[in-house]
């Protein structure tokens, strides 16, 4: 295996976990309490890990495109990592916050990766609560 490749994997590990939850959650013998881990973890993952685009909003009004790790953080400037929190408990901001989300294409599959992982973590839960009756 190249280097190359293997740093791709390396960084994007999370979505190859994103698929296993999807297989552990299909597969009878393993159960939703393995799934419902594997979705809890690629989700925070989602959060604070996946490699984007930082998408903080700069004084030109433009979003920032340098390398940034988790929709949830900014990029190396402390400014953009506080701007893009403050921004999600912000009323008056909250679009703006959400728009930096879908700033470029690696954004926009971790936003679809977040929200399968959240749906993934809401299902198995279920699951995994009826079980337990
Ligand atoms: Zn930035």
């Amino acid at each position: 295996m190249s280097r190359k490749k293997q740093s791709f994997l390396v960084k994007n590990w999370g979505y190859l976990l994103l698929v296993l939850a999807i297989v552990f959650w299909a597969s009878r013998d393993i159960g939703p309490g393995m799934a419902l881990i594997a979705f809890l973890f690629t989700g925070a993952w989602m959060l604070v890990g996946v490699p984007v685009w930082c998408g903080a909003e700069t004084r030109k009004g433009l979003s920032c495109r340098k390398n940034s790790y988790g929709l949830l953080l900014g990029c190396s400037y402390n400014q953009h990592r506080w701007q893009k929190l403050q921004d999600l408990f912000n009323v008056k901001r909250i679009r703006e916050a959400f728009a930096g989300w879908f700033t470029g294409p690696q954004n926009r599959i971790a936003v679809c990766g977040l929200a399968l992982s959240v749906l993934g973590t809401f299902v198995t839960l279920t699951q995994f609560l009826m079980a337990l009756k």
